[in-house]
């Protein structure tokens, strides 16, 4: 693949910024509930809070949709993320709760896209998780198990039965989800929040959150916020505040690239019927993703430990782009003189059991971080199941499945530089030998 003429973004390579930011807060503010980030998870917050005729306000640091929300790859999950073998060994009676909250928060999103009309090319085509070998078929044959067994809706086949590209061996299709424009349904509903009753700031970043006898009170640059309630949706960058529970998660950069647009013929030759988004079954995925501008969009592969805050804005690094290169020119081997056109990446809250997570620090200090890379449904989804918990003052079932009555967390382990570089020499380790086994099997085909 060429990638001599890759365009760094440290935003994102869906769509531009907006370019109606809203002033930041000036002076002190009182109101019944602040929400602190504007991605898809604090938006949604604010909005069912004005929805339901609170007197809300948000705060966001650069504009909303500026974060992991408008630059992830757009593949809306009907499954949980992480491993989902290791979740069912630890945590395998939360499985059917994790597995419900997944589809409901894809079929919320749908809901609200429909709702709105929010205009972001989305598609219910589902996704695959697709395997690049025989071991990794056998792992998706596993987990397939697991997730009918908590009720979910899954479907096993080879990459011709389930219509994705013939470079993988098949797959398991998540039936509920799809794909879309990220960008576009990030700055959607920032539009549809800033038709709401919301009092929305942009540019104003949280620098200090405090108690004061029964609120809390949020310090910015411009002045003071002061709340009965305050939720805390700043994602990955939440660590920045003293009020964060220790361990929380760890920050997390993750990178996506775009193809040029290829011919339309060279994609339909591709075998990959469905328009179903992958995710490769190594221990860190990698993901395809076709778009509607005839290109791929496809990432990941590595993670890199954020150190210290503030988090950097950060391009992705040039070794990584050739590195997903070199891995799109082995599951695309016909496309392998395509260029990289652009690439771009964003922080993402990974937590020690690798589960989403919600709680409540005292009785008005909520919090909704970290869905471990797969938030694009389950944020705006339990975003919203925790400000009807601020109304109603009980609980939706799915936010008790990922609810932590105790704001107690283990340090998450091998998130190390040392333990994630570990976890990427594994998967190589992988590759290798099951690309020597495929060799193999060619040669003794040729000589037989
Ligand atoms: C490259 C990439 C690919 C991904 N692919 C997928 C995918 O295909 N499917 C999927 O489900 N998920 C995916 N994800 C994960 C998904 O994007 C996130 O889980 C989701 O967007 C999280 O939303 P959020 O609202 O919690 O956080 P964010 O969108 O990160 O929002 C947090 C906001 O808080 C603001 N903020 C930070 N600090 C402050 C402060 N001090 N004061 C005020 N505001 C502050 C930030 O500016 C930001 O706008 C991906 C993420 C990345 C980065």
């Amino acid at each position: 693949m060429k990638t001599d003429r890759v365009i760094y973004s440290t935003f994102s390579g869906w769509v531009d910024a907006p370019t109606d930011v809203r002033p930041a807060a000036d002076g002190d503010i009182a109101c019944r509930v602040a929400v602190i980030g504007g991605g898809v998870g604090g938006m949604s917050t604010a909005l069912r809070l004005a929805q339901r005729g609170q007197d809300v306000v948000l705060v966001e640091a650069e504009f909303c949709g500026y974060g992991a929300s408008s630059r992830n790859a757009g593949q809306l999950a009907g499954a949980p993320g992480g491993d989902l073998q290791l979740l069912n060994l630890l945590s395998r009676k939360k499985m059917p709760g994790m597995m419900r909250l997944a589809e409901h928060a894809a079929a919320h999103v749908e809901d609200f896209i429909g709702k709105h009309g929010i205009d972001c090319d989305y598609e219910a085509t589902g996704n695959a998780f697709a395997a690049v070998s025989r071991g990794q078929m056998g792992r998706v044959r596993r987990v397939a198990k697991i997730v009918t067994r908590a009720g979910g809706r899954v479907e096993v086949g080879t990459a011709a039965e389930l219509g994705i590209p013939r470079g993988f061996v098949g797959g398991m299709r998540e039936v509920v989800g799809g794909r879309l424009n990220p960008g576009r349904f990030s700055l959607g509903m920032r539009q549809v929040l800033l038709e709401s009753t919301a009092r929305v700031f942009e540019q104003t970043k949280v620098t200090e959150v405090v108690r004061d006898g029964g609120q809390v009170v949020l310090t910015t640059p411009g002045g003071r916020v002061r709340a009965d309630h305050v939720v805390l949706a700043a994602n990955a960058y939440a660590g920045e505040w003293g009020i964060t529970p220790k361990h929380l998660s760890v920050p997390i950069y993750v990178i996506e690239v775009e193809t040029e647009p290829i011919d339309p013929t060279r994609i339909a030759a591709l075998g990959w019927t469905s328009g179903m988004g992958l995710v490769t079954q190594h221990t860190i995925m990698e993901n395809y993703r076709l778009t509607p501008r005839g290109t791929i969009v496809f990432g990941v592969r590595r993670l890199e430990r954020g150190i210290g805050y503030p988090l950097p804005d950060k391009v992705p690094d040039d070794a990584l782009v050739e590195e997903l290169a070199g891995a799109f020119a082995r599951r695309f081997p016909s496309l392998a003189d395509v260029a990289i056109e652009r690439a771009w990446g964003g922080w993402i809250a990974i937590t020690s059991s690798w589960l989403p997570l919600a709680g409540q620090l005292g009785d008005n200090v909520h919090y909704s971080i970290a869905c471990n890379g797969h938030g694009l449904a389950q944020a705006p989804y339990v975003g919203t199941l925790i400000a009807d918990a601020i109304v109603d003052g009980e609980r939706h079932e799915d936010l008790q499945t990922l609810w932590h009555e105790k704001p107690k967390f283990l340090r998450p382990m091998m998130m190390g530089r040392a333990g994630l570089r570990m976890i990427w020499a594994y998967d190589r380790l992988l590759d290798l030998v099951n690309g020597s086994r495929r060799n193999a099997r060619r040669g003794a085909v040729r000589l037989s």
